[in-house]
């Protein structure tokens, strides 16, 4: 197995959220499934329960560029 593709599991297994599920009725981790849609101030994903495997969407409004703005 190369070692890109081992970085992209690591990246995936730490890029888990906090979400509420509705068929597991309580916040459980969800697995970033892939990228919906690439908005300026947010990044919409299609997330993936890790208990049951029911999808949602989510929105992420982690900023995608930190700029650092001085005067
Ligand atoms: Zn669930």
């Amino acid at each position: 197995m190369e070692n890109d593709e081992l970085t992209f599991l690591e990246e995936q297994l730490a890029g888990t959220e906090l979400l509420a599920c509705a068929t597991c009725n309580e916040d459980t981790l969800h697995a970033h499934a892939e990228v919906l849609e690439v908005y300026p101030l947010a990044t919409e994903l299609q997330m993936q329960c890790t208990c049951c495997q029911t999808e949602r969407t989510w929105l992420d409004w982690t900023p995608a560029k930190r700029q650092a703005r001085q005067n």
